[in-house]
């Protein structure tokens, strides 16, 4: 690596998708972001825009047959703006993966080996990890000399005491077909909780923290001292809270009456639980804004929605005191967690007993800092901690290659 590389891309797989993210990492500076989508589709979109060059929205549209298609059309534009992917200041590039199995607990360089593990935990990242690893061979191909990284979604919850990582199934069973909660959204999780610290003016391990990420997928994790102690996705991100498309929390004897009564097959059942289910089952509406919207206008079963989301939002809440045993922050983040007050005001209503409220009128203004919502007497600080994926993986990234 020469001296002067300080830029990192970080890239985002998806199976049709590609999101991507240039920064200078002197000053974690944003220099480009943009999105390939509809992968392998007729018409293919890339929207970039160069940051730095304080540059305009740029869009393209035409047909990428693969992840190197799409790669190769974003180191073009990249080249447009003078950020080509072939210039010595590339330091190295960051995935994102989704799936790190209990193998993988910090940010790790690729080689082989590190490849075919992360191929071996396709079985329980079915939809992720082969997008993840397409991601990772095609930037192989564009940069072999380069150092590419590895940030795990479910490295940070690793730190999981074994009493709240394993299912009370049978271990022989569970053990060979790696049968565990491994919770996702783990760079969120630690961003958000070392930030909610710095908020709060103190050091990350003197501090508990409940981090809702509330987003189109949601998940709650309970921090102490820096370290998860539990979080609420498990084997998959299935497990936990009601969100956008997935119902969350359900017994699973659910399943084995469906398909034995509804005749509906395994993968049926799947594709139900995980894209037809929560808040897009209950009302036909998975955003946020429109829910609240349908629900001012009187609709009842928008309101239902609404309900059931904060009666497990609230349980969580509640399980993750018990948990923590003292808790000093309740951060809320992402999508929903950051942009809805209705929310986060039914999250915490009635709940002076346990040191949470919010302030009504910190907790309606709109802003894209960090801050604290709840009022000087309430015991817990209540807080609104944007959260920042890429910025996360391109320190992770960096710090390692920079060593
Ligand atoms: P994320 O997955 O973090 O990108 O969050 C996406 C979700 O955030 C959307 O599906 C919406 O439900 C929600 N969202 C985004 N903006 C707002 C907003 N202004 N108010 C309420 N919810 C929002």
């Amino acid at each position: 690596m020469t001296t002067d590389a300080t830029r990192v891309l970080v890239l985002n797989s998806g199976s049709s998708s590609l999101k991507y993210q240039l920064l200078d990492m002197n000053g974690g500076v944003r220099l480009a972001v943009g999105l390939v989508e509809r992968i392998g589709e007729q018409a293919s979109r890339l929207v970039h825009t160069p940051l730095a060059a304080g540059g305009e929205k740029r869009e393209r549209e035409e047909r990428m047959a693969d992840h190197d298609a799409a790669l190769k059309a974003v180191a073009d534009e990249l080249s447009e703006d003078g950020l080509g992917l072939d210039s010595p200041e590339l330091a190295a590039i960051g995935h994102r993966v989704v799936h790190g199995g209990l193998r993988f607990t910090e940010p790790t360089v690729i080689d082989e080996a590190v490849l075919k593990e992360i191929e071996r935990l396709v079985p329980v990242a079915p939809l992720h990890n082969p997008a993840n690893l397409t991601g990772i061979r095609t930037a192989q191909r564009l940069r072999p000399d380069l150092p590419q990284v590895a940030v795990f979604d479910t490295a940070f919850h690793s730190t999981m005491p074994e009493y709240a990582a394993r299912y009370a199934i049978d271990v022989e069973t569970a053990d060979a077909h790696r049968v565990r909660r491994y919770g996702f959204h783990g760079t969120s999780h630690a961003y958000v909780s070392r930030e909610t610290a710095k908020l709060l003016g103190k050091d990350p391990s003197e501090v508990n923290v409940i981090v809702l990420h509330l987003g189109n997928g949601a998940s709650a994790s309970a921090v102490a001292g820096g370290r998860c102690v539990d979080t609420s996705m498990g084997l998959t991100p299935l497990e936990g809270l009601v969100m956008g498309t997935r119902s969350g929390d359900i017994d699973p004897a659910v399943i084995f009456h469906l398909e034995r009564n509804a005749g509906l097959s395994s993968d049926e059942i799947d594709e139900l639980l995980n894209k037809k289910s929560g808040l897009i089952g209950l009302c036909g509406d998975n955003d946020m804004r429109e829910i609240r919207r349908r629900i001012d206008e009187g609709d009842k079963r928008a309101a239902l929605a609404f309900d059931i989301y904060i009666h497990r939002l609230r349980k969580y809440i509640g399980a993750y005191t018990a948990v923590l045993g003292r808790v000093d922050a309740v951060a809320f983040t992402a999508g929903v967690g950051e942009n809805s007050a209705p929310v986060r005001e039914a999250a915490v209503l009635g709940l002076e007993e346990m040191g949470l409220a919010v302030d009504a009128r910190l907790n309606a203004e709109r802003s894209g800092e960090a801050r604290i919502i709840s009022p000087d007497y309430a015991r817990v600080a209540v807080a609104v901690v944007p959260t920042d994926e890429e910025l996360e993986i391109a320190n992770q990234t960096y710090a390692l290659v920079s060593a």
